[in-house]
């Protein structure tokens, strides 16, 4: 099979890379001109852990190729899969542009029966559109097919995700174009759902809006334990032994981020006022995750008064361990509040500060270690639980900061471990830990 990947983003380079290693002749094409430099020369534009790996070992055995080339990408090609961005309005609907231009593109150029695939998460009624922009300008002898297929990646764990994903969907409406479409996954020994096109349009962003619920549901509990005396890490252990709820995606933090779970909640809030069906849940679910970023804020207020001149460490800026990735990321809103309030930023994250310098400028300062980021600082806000900072000796907040006062947002570390230090420790869902001390203890302490 011929298969070209339209879009060299996270989502159509771990594509391009599996299903190269996978055997097939792949194509993949971007119209970013950088990108596709870097990319014939091996080098991954993107960080995401083992994806440079095999782009290298794919591009030297032949299997993989890189163009700006419209023709060379369309043409000849027997599969295209469209990964193009889906970013978003201002009133919180998809943009489609980039899908029009690449639909419009792809039917300029092919020239035999086709599928098209799209990858991209777009709303019900969008593959409907990409077939008329193409049977629109196609020649009438070419079968030209559409089908949805969306992605479920996880950034951080992307291509191991491609190789041992949960599930393949499969939307299609005509039952060859998915047998085709099924053959190509095959070996990957996932299990496929072969539906119709619009709910596997529908199962993408339910499932999206299902885990940002998810999400909120625990920050609401956690942020209720606070005030009740209880711990959420506890709570959330308990309740996963029920087999209808699980374990996973329970983890009280400062909410979800990303480039999808923020636009893709939304984009289906907006969905379903375009049918006049008011999605409260899940507009209260955006709500709770919008409150929950302001958190660290809003406990260092409460604990230190003003934030004038205060001397900030920010540890993590990507919204999530193991990516380069700052759309939508809780730093960007803390941030923000912080230099509201007039204190000073030293933000430190092991991989994303150039992507974090192209939206923060010199606004702040960046440490490229986590010590010089803490060195001299009044206070820390741990947001993105990268390794680095999940596995540091606890003493380096005394060593280094001015005050050792650490609010974590992503609950790094047990309770009864940093009682064994002289910090101030205030996390999400669970009784704040002062000077090494619990709360009840706090009244001896004057801060
Ligand atoms: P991205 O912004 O990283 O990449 C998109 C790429 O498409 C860019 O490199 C851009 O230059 C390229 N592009 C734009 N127009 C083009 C055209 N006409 N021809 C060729 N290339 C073109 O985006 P992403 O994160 O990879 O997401 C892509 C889609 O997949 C979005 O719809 C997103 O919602 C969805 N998705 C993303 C993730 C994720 O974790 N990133 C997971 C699941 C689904």
């Amino acid at each position: 099979m011929k298969i070209t990947v339209a879009g060299a983003g996270y989502v159509g380079l771990v594509t391009s890379a599996g299903l190269a290693e996978l055997g097939h002749s792949i194509t993949c094409i971007d119209i970013e001109k950088e990108k596709i430099d870097m990319l014939q020369n091996g080098l991954s534009p993107i960080y995401e852990p083992g994806l440079e790996l095999l782009i290298k070992k794919n591009l030297r055995n032949g299997q993989l190729k890189f163009t700006m080339s419209p023709d060379q990408a369309y043409s000849a090609a027997d599969i295209i899969f469209i990964a193009v961005g889906t970013p978003e309005e201002k009133d919180g609907s998809v943009d489609l542009k980039y899908i029009h231009v690449v639909s419009h593109t792809i039917a300029h150029y092919i020239k035999k029966d086709v599928i098209v695939c799209t990858k991209s998460t777009v709303p019900v009624g969008t593959n409907e559109l990409i077939k008329q922009i193409i049977q629109s300008r196609k020649s009438t002898s070419i079968n030209a097919e559409v089908v949805s297929n969306p992605e479920f990646l996880r950034e951080g764990s992307a291509v191991l995700d491609f190789f041992q994903g949960d599930r393949i969907v499969i939307g299609a409406d005509n039952p060859e174009a998915a047998t085709i479409m099924e053959q190509i996954y095959l070996p990957l020994k996932i299990p496929i759902i072969k539906t119709d096109i619009k709910s596997a349009e529908m199962i993408k962003y339910t499932s999206n809006a299902f885990l940002a619920t998810k999400i909120s549901f625990i920050n609401e509990i956690a942020n209720l334990c606070e005030k009740v005396g209880a711990n959420i890490e506890e709570v959330a252990y308990g309740i996963g032994y029920d087999k209808r709820i699980g374990h996973e995606f329970l983890k009280a933090g400062i909410g979800y981020g990303g480039s999808c779970f923020p636009k893709d909640t939304r984009a289906l809030v907006q969905l379903a006022g375009n049918v006049k069906y008011p999605f409260e849940l899940l507009e209260a679910a955006i709500k709770v995750n919008n409150h929950q970023q302001s958190l660290p804020v809003l406990k260092a207020k409460e604990l230190l008064g003003s934030l004038k001149n205060k001397r900030v460490a920010i540890l993590g800026l990507a919204f999530k361990p193991d990516t380069d990735d700052v759309r939508e990321a809780a730093s960007l809103i803390i941030i923000k509040e912080l230099l509201e309030e007039g204190a000073l930023v030293r933000a430190y994250d092991p991989i994303a500060i150039p992507n974090a310098k192209k939206l923060l400028g010199n606004s702040i300062e960046y440490a490229y270690n986590l010590h010089y980021a803490l060195y001299e600082a009044d206070f820390a806000i741990i947001v993105t639980e990268w390794e680095q900072i999940k596995h540091v000796r606890l003493d380096i907040f005394q060593t280094y900061m001015k005050e050792p006062i650490v609010i974590d947002g992503r609950n790094c570390y047990s309770l009864e471990e940093i009682e064994k230090y002289p910090i101030t420790y205030l996390s999400i869902g669970r009784q704040g830990v002062y000077k090494g001390r619990p709360k009840d203890e706090m009244s001896i302490i004057n801060f």
